[in-house]
């Protein structure tokens, strides 16, 4: 499902260069859970972007479904994305003008379900994560625990084979957090879909198949 090789990405800011990922080796398998746990500032969100196609390495491989991204267009890899991978924000980016069903519904691409079907799957899965008497509520209408289950269903709606989530139980309570993170997993294995989530939980870690703790990926140097 993902194999990274070698892959580092850096930012510049003016004359200094900051490494903000560096990944010698992984292997992410089809259907596999992942937790990806490391201090603040290691790149977990930075290796996100980079496995969503959102930004290029400067250097190395990077295959998702055996499609090396490096070698495709912005607008090739936006349109894989759409077609493959669900994706849950540290900041969630909800659009604030449009309800509840109306922001999961808008994370639907190439009318797959379009329509009435579109409106009903929304609104189950927003039944699903306890939201179904919030659906007409706007995201400043909503707890942040909330908006983040919105979130999540959005990246759910398309049935991506690949779901990535930063954080995306940060704003839970414990509770909560057990739930949604119980359903977002049986709803993975169920489709045999991989998840890559990053958290700072230890709890919801272990509920994850397999820990990687990103500086363990380091070249060594
Ligand atoms: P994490 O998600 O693990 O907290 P990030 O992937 O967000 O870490 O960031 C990794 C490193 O890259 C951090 O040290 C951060 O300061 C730096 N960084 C992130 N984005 C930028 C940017 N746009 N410009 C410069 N440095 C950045
Ligand atoms: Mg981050």
């Amino acid at each position: 499902m993902i194999q990274i090789h070698h892959v580092t990405k850096s930012y510049s800011r003016g004359d200094e260069s900051v490494m903000a990922c560096d990944v010698d080796e992984l292997e992410v398998h089809r259907g596999e859970q992942i937790a990806l746990i490391g201090r603040s500032g290691c790149g977990k969100s930075t290796l996100l972007s980079l496995i969503a196609g959102m930004l290029l390495p400067d250097e190395g491989s990077l295959r998702v479904l055996d499609v090396e991204l490096t070698d495709l267009s912005e607008s090739a890899r936006d349109r894989f994305r759409a077609e493959h991978i669900g994706m849950v924000f540290q900041t969630f980016n909800l659009l604030q003008p449009f309800t509840a069903v109306e922001n999961v519904m808008l994370g639907s691409v190439f009318g797959k379900g379009g329509g009435r079907g579109l409106r009903k799957r929304a609104t189950d899965l927003l039944g699903d994560v306890g939201l179904a008497d919030r659906i007409h509520h706007r995201p400043n209408e909503m707890s942040v625990g909330q908006a983040q289950r919105v979130a999540i269903c959005r990246a759910l709606i398309n049935d991506p084979s690949l779901i990535l989530a930063d954080e995306p139980l940060g704003n839970q309570d414990r509770e909560t957090g057990r739930e949604v993170l119980q359903l977002l997993l049986d709803l993975a294995k169920q489709q045999n879909r991989t998840v890559v989530m990053v958290t700072h939980s230890p709890e919801n870690a272990s509920q994850l198949e397999r820990i990687v703790e990103l500086v363990d990926l380091r070249r060594a140097s």
